[in-house]
């Protein structure tokens, strides 16, 4: 297989069945199962300082002109994600603004910032709608190589959404149709360093579910080893007893 030899890509989807692309390694899963870091050619990624547990500002952007991404396994062509919401009568704020929520949720979670920006070149996660359509939605991650076994920095991570897939805005008991915000917590899982722990049980599992909206056990778990605990749940532990 040819590889870039600056970044890789991570075959990440989000389906009933998902395929991994031979290049990753063996991904490390926690001794309960219930989360399991991504590991990317024999070493784990994460964003900011390579510690485990040490924090990370993110800016992410949504694209906003089509573009091709050389190198990438997943997400190579991206367009605009006005391409989805024409499809799916959902309005531009609306995709904003359950993307916004989307990164909240992991905010929320771990020592873990991310800031919107207009300008793509500014960003580290782009996202938008794919360009030649497949699957549900996917994860590029590219890390920086580096010259010792430590983890690596994530330089760049690209989510698309399929367009000509159904979606929708909240769960309705339909698991045939995605909701866009679970849909983009589980993709911004794969863009910060998580893999899949299993079938099901976890946000970051690869089996669409409706059966919980907040991030699970092993969720809190993995982000957490990552990025460490959130400054805004430390101190909301902190004024509680
Ligand atoms: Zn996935």
């Amino acid at each position: 297989m040819t590889r870039n030899a600056v970044s890789v890509g991570a075959a990440m989807c989000f389906a009933f069945i998902c395929i991994f692309v031979a290049g990753i390694a063996a991904a490390s899963i926690s001794s309960d199962g219930s989360f399991r870091l991504l590991k990317l050619d024999g070493h784990h990624v994460k964003w900011g300082d390579s510690a485990l547990g040490a924090g990370a500002t993110v800016r992410y952007a949504f694209i906003d002109a089509p573009r091709r991404f050389d190198g990438a396994r997943n997400c190579q062509d991206l367009v605009p994600m006005d391409h989805l919401a024409l499809r799916h009568g959902i309005s531009q704020a609306t995709l904003q603004a359950e993307t916004a929520a989307a990164f909240r949720v992991w905010e929320a979670a771990a020592n873990i910032t991310f800031v919107p920006v207009d300008d793509v070149e500014r960003a580290d996660i782009l996202i938008g709608a794919q360009g030649r359509p497949t699957g549900r939605a996917f994860a590029n991650v590219e890390y920086q190589p580096g010259s010792n076994d430590g983890v690596r920095a994530i330089e760049r991570a690209l989510i698309c959404l399929n367009p000509y897939q159904p979606w929708k805005v909240g769960f309705d008991g339909d698991i045939g149709v995605y909701d866009i915000r679970y849909t983009l917590v589980h993709e911004i899982g794969h863009a910060i360093g998580l893999d899949h722990p299993g079938p099901s049980g976890q946000v970051m599992s690869f089996r669409y579910s409706e059966k919980f909206s907040d991030l699970q056990p092993g969720d809190y778990r993995g982000v957490q080893l990552l990025y460490g605990v959130s400054m805004n749940s430390m101190a909301a532990d902190s004024t509680s007893d």
